[in-house]
């Protein structure tokens, strides 16, 4: 196996990453990195994709903006972790069988490596038997299967779309019943966010690259199917993307019908300014990092050792609270609601 370190304080996205590792191993084929951002408040910990990049620097962009998210996330959640993320570069979604199981293998060994500086969880193509499969090497990995897990824990999706329904129901502040709601990618997440909110009375427009994933929506919740390029300008009351980052753009901002963006996908914002751009049109937007934090408390709280399911379920319901505390605190200091969130998030994992 081979292991670089890498050190490139030249990129953008660098941000003072504690420790970056490219690993490559030709035996099982595995090509990955690993990023820890911040480990003040404990190890760092945040999912891993298994994605068909373009390149090596695209996957090193990823991986960068998503670590450093995590710390902000975690800090955010309440939860004694620091900030990483890993990447695979493969195509996770159709690499199966036992030459899945081999990288699997070899990741876990690269995780071990670490020496429980970053903890890895499931993420975009990456699964609860992945997990199970490195576990068998090391036991920095959470978001295992239910017979290798001794607490709470496990898959991380109910529990995000969970922490989103709890966001959208604060942003509202009243019944969800007639609420119109854009959610854009009904896989893992979109679709228990589906099911939450039809359960909650909203209406629901849906849009996913792969047509099966819509047409479960429809024929399950009465969702209308819209052609992708079409979800940001759905005549609704809230837009919610869980499916990508960078969804939140000079192109797709002055199109938003919705008067509040609330949704799963990481780094929604292409860019700082796009949050100015939303409350410019009065939008109010919930940032990404505190309304889908309910993924990582779960499988945070299952490293962690939580046995109380129920407390760890009102943590997750606590994220409501959480998106109250940073609009009131956007409110009082006349700034966007995504900079009131770094504001506090950087305020909780400096101060230690
Ligand atoms: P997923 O892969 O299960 O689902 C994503 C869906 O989006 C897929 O069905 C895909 O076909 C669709 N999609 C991709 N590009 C699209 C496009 N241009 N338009 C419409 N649909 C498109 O992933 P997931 O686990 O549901 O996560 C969704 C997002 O939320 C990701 O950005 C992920 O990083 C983020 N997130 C997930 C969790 C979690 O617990 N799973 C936690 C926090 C954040």
């Amino acid at each position: 196996m081979k292991i670089q370190r890498l050190q490139r304080p030249d990129l953008p996205d660098w941000d003072h990453h504690e420790n970056v590792t490219h690993i490559q191993d030709a035996d099982s084929g595995l090509d990955a990195i690993i990023a820890v951002h911040h480990t003040r408040l404990g190890p760092s910990l945040g999912g891993c994709r298994f994605h068909a990049y373009p390149s090596f620097d695209a996957a090193l962009t990823d991986v960068l903006r998503l670590s450093r998210g995590m710390t902000y996330k975690n800090a955010m959640a309440n939860l004694a972790l620091g900030g990483g993320k890993a990447v695979i570069i493969g195509d996770g979604r159709t690499i199966g069988g036992a030459a899945r199981e081999k990288i699997m293998r070899a990741m876990g060994q690269a995780v071990q490596m670490m020496n429980g500086q970053y903890v890895i969880a499931e993420d975009m193509h990456t699964n609860e038997t992945d997990m199970g499969i490195m576990h068998g090497v090391t036991p920095f990995v959470c978001g295992l299967p239910a017979d290798q897990r001794k607490n709470v824990g496990g898959n991380p999706s109910p529990m995000t779309a969970r922490g989103i329904l709890r966001s959208i129901e604060i942003a509202v502040g009243g019944p969800l019943t007639g609420l119109k709601v854009a959610v854009q990618g009904t896989g893992s997440v979109g679709y228990v966010l589906c099911q939450l909110l039809h359960k909650a009375g909203a209406e629901l427009w849906v849009s996913d690259m792969h047509r099966d994933a819509t047409v479960r929506c429809r024929d399950d919740f009465g969702a209308v199917i819209v052609p992708v390029n079409d979800i940001y300008a759905a005549p609704v009351d809230i837009f919610s993307p869980c499916a990508m980052g960078a969804i939140l753009n000079d192109e797709t901002i002055p199109v938003l019908k919705a008067k509040m963006v609330i949704g799963a996908a990481n780094n929604q914002l292409a860019a700082a300014h796009h949050a100015d751009a939303l409350a410019a049109r009065g939008i109010l937007y919930g940032p990404d990092y505190i309304v889908n934090a309910g993924g990582v408390i779960f499988v945070g709280c299952e490293y962690l050792g939580a046995t109380d399911e129920a407390a760890v379920v009102a943590q997750v319901d606590h994220i409501g609270k959480t998106l109250c505390e940073v609009l009131n605190f956007a409110n009082d200091n006349s700034i966007t609601s995504a900079a009131a969130a770094d504001e506090l998030a950087q305020a909780r994992f400096s101060a230690k």
